[in-house]
């Protein structure tokens, strides 16, 4: 069942023949945008900000991840694959990162490329943006695409806060769609890039980007999906010293703390913050001006940041602690990053500035809305106030409103239910 409204993408979908009607997806949603109602979850397309807790916490594989078909590319002459850094934290280290990421040759891409290729001229825009910037205090990471819907759905002061600018690996599409069609003489179109994510957001934000000017991304792939087609080229790939550039000292960037460490100088400070739990508790402090002497926050909606996505196939912490080896053992390489900063300088890296998305109100009508809230508080002095969602809504308040709403009733409640049926003995 795919979650749907017109105005809204999703790369999630739910299999109702596996919902058990557990609840464990309505617990753990941080818009409350899950229903459990005749024992199947629903997800309300115009809360959810593609988290992905809810996939990761469902043990029967009844919300699924989307990911595009491989074979999409073949509709470009050239096809272009950006990894989210994230991917060289995926392989045991007996597969060295260079063929790692050799490999994605041989699945039909003419080029492939690293989000790790732009972090530290990214380091150095985030830097100039937080000078030019000062009125605004904190400014909020906006790399992470359900941090940014996060904040519009749940706290949408804080808009002007996020860092304006495209997200690194929208950067280096960018920048290599002009580079090929400069260098190889191909139009737009026949060009075609393609990002290969560690988590449904990403996906989603490819499919519907937030505050986009032009054209960006054709297609997202997700990292398991072409972890195990890379398993099966590396079983008969005979590559000892495989010739290709690699980025490793730039894969700091699906580290959420290291980020943070590389913005934070003399007259900067930066914090880091991840996990969804976490990240709620911070844009509410932040909402409270609680965190005003901070310049910068980075917020990551995975633990560990992009490594914790749920699209990935190896443990975060593991993953991070293979990603620092490679980082450690780089050697430094001098990246040319002249036209990039040509670019920023003429704005091509700027977005839209962002809208806050409307969710669910009482009634448009203002007196009809009044006449719900009175209604909302009476149920809510019924209802026993545990948040135990066995109803199927997240919290005693959600049910009060979904009954307002007409889209749940008060014998929803089985400790009510319980109780009645004790009185009655
Ligand atoms: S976690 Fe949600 S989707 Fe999964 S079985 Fe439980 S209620 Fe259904
Ligand atoms: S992806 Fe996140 S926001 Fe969307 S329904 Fe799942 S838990 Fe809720």
């Amino acid at each position: 069942m795919a979650v749907t409204d017109k105005r809204y993408y999703h790369a999630i979908q739910i299999v109702p023949d596996n919902c058990t009607g557990c609840t464990s997806c309505v617990k753990v949603c941080p818009t409350e945008a899950i229903r459990v109602r005749n024992g199947k979850a629903h997800i309300d397309a115009t809360r959810c900000v593609d988290c992905g807790e809810c996939v990761a916490i469902c043990r029967f594989h009844a919300i699924l991840p989307k990911s595009d078909p491989l074979d999409i590319i073949h509709k470009f002459k050239y096809k272009v694959a950006i990894l989210s850094s994230a991917y060289a934290g995926q392989f045991t280290e007996d597969i060295p990162y260079p063929t790692a990421k050799k490999a994605l040759l041989e699945l039909g891409f003419d080029e492939v490329a690293e989000e790790a290729f732009v972090t530290d001229f990214m380091i150095s825009l985030i830097r100039d943006y937080i000078r030019q910037h000062r009125e605004i205090r904190p400014i909020l990471s906006s790399n992470c695409p359900a941090v940014v819907r996060l904040i519009q759905v749940k706290y949408p002061s804080l808009l002007p806060n996020l860092l304006h600018q495209e997200a690194p690996m929208s950067i280096l599409t960018r920048f290599l769609r002009e580079k090929y069609m400069a260098e190889k003489g191909l139009s737009d179109t026949d060009i075609g890039i393609f990002l290969i994510v560690p988590c449904v957001a990403h996906v989603t934000a490819v499919h519907q980007p937030e505050g986009a000017y032009k054209h960006l991304q054709d297609g997202a792939f997700s990292i398991g999906m072409i972890y195990g087609k890379i398993r099966e080229r590396l079983r008969k790939m005979n590559d000892e010293n495989p010739v290709i550039d690699t980025y490793e000292q730039g894969l700091t960037w699906a580290l959420a703390g290291v980020e943070a460490e590389m913005v934070d100088t003399n007259d900067i400070r930066a914090l880091s913050v991840n996990g969804m739990p976490n990240v709620l508790e911070i844009l509410s402090k932040v909402e409270d001006h609680y965190l005003d002497q901070y310049d910068y926050i980075v917020l990551r909606s995975c633990t560990n940041g992009c490594v914790g996505g749920c699209l990935n196939v190896e443990n975060p912490f593991v993953a991070m602690s293979r990603i620092k080896k490679l980082i450690k053992n780089a050697s430094k390489q001098d990246i040319d990053v002249s036209e990039l900063k040509s670019l920023y300088k003429e704005g091509e890296f700027d977005v839209v500035p962002l809208e806050p998305r409307s969710i669910m109100q009482l009634d448009q009508d203002i007196k009809q809305a009044i006449q719900k809230m009175k209604k909302l508080n009476e149920i809510l002095v019924l209802l026993p106030g545990l948040n135990c969602s066995a109803c199927g809504s997240p919290t005693c308040y959600a049910l009060a409103e979904d009954i307002v709403s007409d889209k749940a009733s008060i014998d929803d409640c089985v400790v009510l239910l319980k109780r009645h049926q004790k009185e009655e003995d």
